[in-house]
């Protein structure tokens, strides 16, 4: 379990080690080249080289703590290797759905493999279920996805290398779009993620664009129409415990939801944007999640909340 500076997530775990490459989007592959570096510096864990997929069972008794954590798994490998037992992978669910308080993000660009498991496998709403697309090449692995029990469903669409059929981006909660990042990064085009972008706009996606890549991912940032878009699905993980309930409604729908809150009053806050996903509290109070933040409301004003530090524990209401 490491710190993670991906800015979709916050600690890595990785219960398998190694990988192969099986398409265009794995040629600069990050976890390729940490891993030679892990094994270069005698770290056990990496004594094999990569192309040799371990599992490691002392992993699965990690744990997270009881302060809700966003985890990404696999970053050095892929669950659904076809080298890695359908038992293993049960037993890492098994770990997952004993730490509910976390939300675990398992991606994979093996898909198929995922869904062939999928009535094998427990789909509790703290596992999200993500895959990689590169260019158009890649489009079953949606299908795929789409066609598995995971509750919470998201495409990581990085490296972007070609245009993706914008139509075929749906069924799914949340899409993240970055460019390359290497010495010999390929370019990513203005309108391939616009045109994503939008998509998701219309099809309610929540849409978070990473980064533009390219040499220096510092230089280029990760600006898009000079902003940023750091959209998270919000979860049923959500509306659990400490959350009664969270139903996309409108802001044109505010008597609704006075209604429904038991007639609370709010004032408008200042928001460019019109519409949200109202999340009522076991206080009887709203928050408001608005695009790439959330309004927190809190004596009988609003605080702008980071989405990631909200789901990190900010929604346990006092
Ligand atoms: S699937 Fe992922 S981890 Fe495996 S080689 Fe490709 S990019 Fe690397």
């Amino acid at each position: 379990m490491a710190q993670s500076s991906i800015e979709w997530t916050q600690q890595t775990w990785n219960p398998t080690t190694g990988c192969t490459k099986i398409s265009a989007g794995c040629r600069d592959c990050y976890a390729e080249i940490m891993h030679r570096r892990l094994r270069a510096m005698g770290q056990a864990k990496y004594a094999e080289p990569f192309n040799v997929v371990v599992t490691h069972p002392d992993e699965l008794k990690r744990t997270f703590g009881r302060k809700p954590t966003i985890v990404f798994v696999n970053s050095m490998s892929d669950l659904f290797h076809k080298d890695i037992p359908l038992e293993f992978i049960q037993q890492a669910f098994a770990a997952m759905i004993a730490q509910p308080q976390h939300i675990f993000q398992v991606l994979t660009k093996r898909p198929e493999r995922a869904y062939e498991f999928s009535s094998q496998l427990i789909w509790p709403d703290n596992i999200w279920l993500g895959t990689s697309v590169e260019d158009d090449k890649q489009l079953d692995r949606i299908t795929f996805l789409q066609e598995t029990d995971a509750k919470v469903k998201f495409l990581s669409i990085e490296p972007l290398i070609g245009p993706i059929p914008a139509h075929h981006i749906v069924g799914v909660d949340w899409v993240i779009v970055g460019g390359e990042s290497s010495r010999r990064a390929r370019p990513m085009k203005h309108e391939w993620v616009e045109a994503i972008r939008l998509q998701c706009e219309k099809e309610g996606i929540a849409f978070f664009f990473k980064q533009w890549g390219g040499k220096n991912k510092k230089l280029t940032g990760r600006l898009l129409n000079g902003r940023t878009y750091d959209e998270m699905p919000i979860t049923k993980q959500l509306a659990s415990s400490t959350l009664l309930e969270a139903r996309q409604l409108t802001w044109e729908n505010q008597a609704e939801v006075r209604d429904w809150c038991g007639g609370k009053i709010w004032s408008k806050p200042p928001l460019r944007a019109v519409s949200g996903l109202f999340i009522p509290t076991d206080t009887g109070q709203i928050d408001v999640a608005f695009g790439d933040y959330i309004l927190k409301y809190t004596d009988g004003s609003f605080e702008r909340v980071d989405q990631l530090a909200y789901y990190a524990g900010n929604y346990e209401h006092s």
